[in-house]
């Protein structure tokens, strides 16, 4: 696996696939600097070898149009005041005005490119739109863990045209170690808590750990499918009845592999959907009708951080509970403290994919697990079993 290391820039031009869609308020200040912040080692360090960098990235969905509420020309300014350095911006990225800022461009400057998606040529993996952007660059840096799941130009096509030279960004090269770690090289108990709202949304990613884990947690909306299949009655609580016989399959599935499964015995049950609704702890399978469970028990919060301080390698996807009202947090806020605990222990965890990030955002968890992943889709992919493109194309 060729990463940064394995090069130096010295008077070389870096052409780097970055994720700068950056989420921009109504004045079009950049509103979270968490990916500019992110992308920063990978730059410093081709600055610091002598060398100089070309920025590309997408923002947003222009699908083809020039669409200046979409323009990277909006980020420079935060870009520049982030990495330290004064950001010269090009008004394309590909065509004559690239061609001539690139051909004065002297070590230690960065240019940034405009937003790749004002072609259509990006998102379609247009051959010739990807050989022009490979002009702008000596080496080709993927590090854009967010788009790594998709087959773009600017992504995976370009990689081409850089046989050689062309390798992972510390951010990419990161994400691909955090995954190894749990799905192939982590210390046992490994440990996944998967929990959300739909077991449809997360089977293939079930299907693919079972082979990988000593212990599943399942939580959340999830549960109900579970214990409805099993005879149980969950009242009002979210449940998908045309997977239950995918859910006792899973159950055997999971036997057969020797992998523990732990499913809620006690949930916080609501009569409504509603952060002031009338609560009370029951058990996961006599849930009257009329109310629904929107976080787990106490009992559950018990056995599932006893399975938690016991792992050595932790993975977290989807919080076990309604997290966004107040009164179902406290479910996926101690899963948050069971982690903490655990990686204070030594254990390394790893949350990623989906609304456990923003919950561990919420919460202040960030720093005390050994990593939150930056891309949403590619992380569900990853877990999924999928080779992702922007990877492959590295490694080919
Ligand atoms: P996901 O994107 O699959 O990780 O699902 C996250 C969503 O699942 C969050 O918006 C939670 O509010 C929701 N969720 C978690 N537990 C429940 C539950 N018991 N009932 C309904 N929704 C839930």
């Amino acid at each position: 696996m060729k990463t940064l290391e394995d090069f130096n820039f010295e008077d070389k031009k870096a052409l780097i696939r970055v994720d700068f869609n950056v989420p921009l308020d109504a004045d079009f200040n950049v509103a979270d600097t968490s990916r500019i912040d992110a992308a920063k080692p990978t730059i410093l360090k081709i600055l610091e070898d002598g060398g100089s960098a070309v920025l590309m990235s997408h923002l947003g969905r222009p699908k083809g149009q020039r669409n200046q509420d979409m323009s990277l020309k909006h980020i420079c300014n935060t870009v520049s005041d982030i990495i330290g350095v004064q950001v010269k911006f090009v008004e394309d990225c590909v065509g004559e005005k690239v061609d001539e800022a690139y051909a004065n461009l002297e070590s230690g400057e960065i240019l940034l490119l405009e937003n790749l998606r004002f072609y259509d040529e990006e998102t379609s993996g247009d051959s010739e739109f990807a050989e022009k952007l490979s002009k702008y660059g000596d080496v080709y840096v993927n590090d854009a863990f967010g788009t790594a799941h998709r087959a773009h130009a600017s992504t995976t096509i370009v990689a081409n045209y850089f046989p050689e030279n062309k390798c992972f960004g510390y951010l990419l090269a990161k994400e691909i170690k955090a995954i190894e770690k749990v799905m192939q090289t982590g210390e046992k108990p490994v440990t996944a808590i998967l929990g959300g709202a739909k077991v449809s949304s997360k089977i293939t990613i079930i299907e693919n750990i079972l082979d990988k884990v000593d212990h599943l947690i399942i939580g959340g909306g999830m549960t109900y499918t579970f214990i409805k299949a099993q005879g149980g009655k969950v009242g009002d609580s979210i449940c998908e009845d045309d997977k239950m016989e995918l859910a006792l399959e899973i159950l055997n599935q999971a036997k057969a592999k020797g992998v523990e499964i732990h499913l809620p015995v006690d949930v916080l049950a609501a009569d409504a959907f509603d952060n002031n609704a009338k609560t009370q702890a029951v058990a996961v399978d006599a849930i009257a009708d009329g109310w629904q469970g929107l976080d787990a028990g106490p009992a559950t919060l018990d056995n599932f951080r006893d399975v938690i301080l016991k792992s050595k390698t932790i993975l977290w996807n989807g919080p076990v509970g309604v997290f966004e009202m107040e009164s179902f947090a406290k479910g996926t806020i101690a899963i948050g403290n069971a982690i903490d605990e655990a990686t204070q222990n030594g254990a390394f965890s790893l949350v990623g994919g989906g609304d456990s990030v923003a919950a561990v955002k919420q919460f202040g968890f960030e720093d005390k697990v050994s990593y939150v992943s930056t891309g949403g889709g590619a992380m569900l992919e990853s877990l999924e079993g999928k080779t992702l493109p922007g990877i492959a194309a590295i490694l080919g």
